[in-house]
């Protein structure tokens, strides 16, 4: 089948994109390997999967029935109903009929001659479109970990991502999470409410910080919605787009006295603040970085009655916020019940897994189910699955070798009218607020290509070079880029995966948005568009 554009994804930006391209009268087809709508949500069915994100701030802005209509009944949404919000927006917007399911994309090429895109399907069908859009996901292609005799195991077990529709009975069980990066946090402390024994395997341990979430009541919810406008509007002030931002002073410009009240305050309050709402230099001035660090490790000396086992959840090898922060909720505290341990398997890895459990460091654990919450291929993993070819047979992977080369993280040199929502080196942050930005500016290049009867637009390779060295010079000085993690690049599971790179943009939502308006207002003339 040929359509005007053809997006790849039915997450939070296929969505949106749909809706938009439908606006400027096009023909879309979406296509998703999953089976329903809702990307992260749809897939991350885990126990205990829920928002970082105030549910508030983080769902769809830019139409006023949604928001009028949907009720968030939690401060900080669990999985399923963040699901039920998407199928909600799908139903609403009648999305679903220009949405193929069970399609996983397998290839995209260019065809320079029709000035078009062949897409090719899991299933062998081929479909072209004069534009494609990737919406396939920061943290969509989930990554098992690398231990031998995986398929050996003969009890329960699954990727945190790939987690049954129905739902699974830990009651009495014994239970094995291997991994505890934000979704290893999430899973264990719910588990731990009814497994007969928990063990969690742990290679990193990583800074955690309080959740606290709580009900939304109904009537509060209208009190919310009276402040959508105000919300809204701070989402689009802030660095990363949350309703947190920087304190503007240093860390030691305050007093000993105030330092320690300010970060008590931001330990015993919602969310993000102790990542995003914190003085202005933590993550960039060492002796700051490690005050904070000491402060957290502290509250974890607390909360963990065995010394021992504190001392493993504290981490040693990077300080708090330079990695991606877990919320949690009494997570520490599950670390305190007689049917919860901890091993660590960084000193002794897991020599394999057995048709009853693990083996590590010669001792067997005998397990009914297994849970893998080992992560993502981060960033570029969804873009690295797919067989994407643009001009002359060039392939993306190869031009991406040694990290990712963007044009303000939406597209790339040599692969004309590919455009990509949520791409390496775009603002992310509170992630929707970000989509949206991104999705109305590449529909105004498409809406401007139209109006003019353009049919052709690239980026040049100036433009591609200036945007990559800019986002490599806002990496520098901060100490998340010195730092092993999903965000510079790094995954000891994979193959070709062990030097850092930077993938991803550092700089203030707010600059991102300001240097890619400028663009649009001068009529796209840094691309070549013909
Ligand atoms: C557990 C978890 C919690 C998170 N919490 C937060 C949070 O609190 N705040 C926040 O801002 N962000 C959070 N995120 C990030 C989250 O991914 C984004 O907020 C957002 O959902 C991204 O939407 P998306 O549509 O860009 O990508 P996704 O939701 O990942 O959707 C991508 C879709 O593309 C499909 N796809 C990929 N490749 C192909 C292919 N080859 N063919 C066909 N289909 C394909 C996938 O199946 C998927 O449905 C979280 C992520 C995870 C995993």
């Amino acid at each position: 089948m040929t359509y005007d554009a053809i997006i790849i994804g039915a997450g939070i930006s296929g969505l949106y994109q749909l809706h938009r391209l439908r606006g400027l009268g096009m023909s879309v087809r979406v296509f998703e390997s999953g089976t329903g709508v809702g990307g992260t949500w749809y897939w991350n069915r885990y126990p205990g999967a829920r928002f970082d994100s105030e549910s508030y701030s983080y769902g769809y802005s830019f139409s006023q029935e949604l928001l009028d209509e949907w009720d968030w009944t939690e401060h900080f949404s669990p999985q399923p109903k963040t699901l039920e919000y998407l199928n909600f927006v799908a139903d609403k917007l009648d999305l679903r009929r220009d949405i193929t399911f069970n399609a996983k994309v397998t290839a995209a090429h260019w065809r320079e001659e029709t000035r078009d895109w062949r897409v090719t399907l899991e299933d062998g069908s081929s479909h072209s479109a004069r534009f494609v859009i990737t919406a396939i996901g920061p943290l969509s292609a989930p990554v098992w970990p690398r231990i031998p005799g995986i398929e050996d195991f003969k009890g329960f077990s699954c990727h945190t991502a790939r987690f049954p529709k129905e739902p699974v009975d830990f009651t009495g069980k014994r239970v094995a999470v291997i991994g505890t990066g934000a979704t290893g946090v999430q899973t264990i402390q719910e588990v731990a409410k009814t497994a007969g024994t928990l063990t969690v395997f742990q290679r990193t341990p990583n800074w955690t910080a309080p959740l606290h979430n709580g009900p939304i009541s109904k009537q509060e919810m209208a009190e919310i919605r009276t402040r959508y406008p105000e919300i809204l509007e701070r989402c689009r002030e802030t660095f990363a787009c949350f309703l947190h931002t920087p304190d503007p002073r240093g860390t030691f410009e305050v007093t000993p006295e105030e330092r320690e009240a300010k970060w008590e305050q931001l330990y015993g309050s919602k969310g993000f603040g102790m990542w995003q709402g914190n003085f202005r230099d933590i993550l960039t001035d060492r002796k700051a970085n490690a005050l904070l660090s000491d402060f957290v490790a502290r509250k974890i000396r607390e909360r963990v009655k065995d010394p021992a086992t504190a001392e493993k959840l504290i981490p040693k090898n990077h300080g708090f916020g330079t990695r991606r922060v877990p919320l949690e909720t009494k997570y520490l505290e599950v670390y305190n019940q007689p049917n919860v341990s901890l091993v660590d398997i960084q000193s002794t890895p897991i020599e394999k897994i057995t048709p009853t459990g693990l083996r590590v460091g010669g001792k067997d654990y005998a397990f009914d189910i297994i849970i893998y919450a080992t992560g993502f291929d981060a960033i570029t993993g969804s873009f690295d699955r797919i067989d994407i070819q643009g001009v002359d047979g060039l392939k993306l992977k190869d031009k991406w070798k040694g990290g990712p080369k963007t044009y303000l993280g939406v597209q790339v040199e040599g692969f004309p009218n590919l455009f990509m929502v949520m791409g390496p080196h775009t603002a992310l942050g509170n992630i929707p607020r970000s989509i949206e930005y991104n999705v109305d500016w590449v529909t105004g290049v498409i809406k401007h290509m139209r109006a003019h009867g353009l049919t052709r637009a690239e980026c040049t390779p100036e433009g591609v070079r200036d945007w990559t060295e800019h986002v490599k010079a806002l990496g520098e000085g901060l100490l998340s880029n010195e730092i092993d993690s999903w965000m510079t690049g790094i995954n000891r599971n994979l193959d070709g995966k062990s030097e850092r790179i930077i993938a991803r943009y550092s700089g203030s939502a707010p600059a991102y948005r300001a240097r890619c308006d400028a663009v649009a207002a001068s009529g796209y003339r840094e691309m070549r568009l013909a």
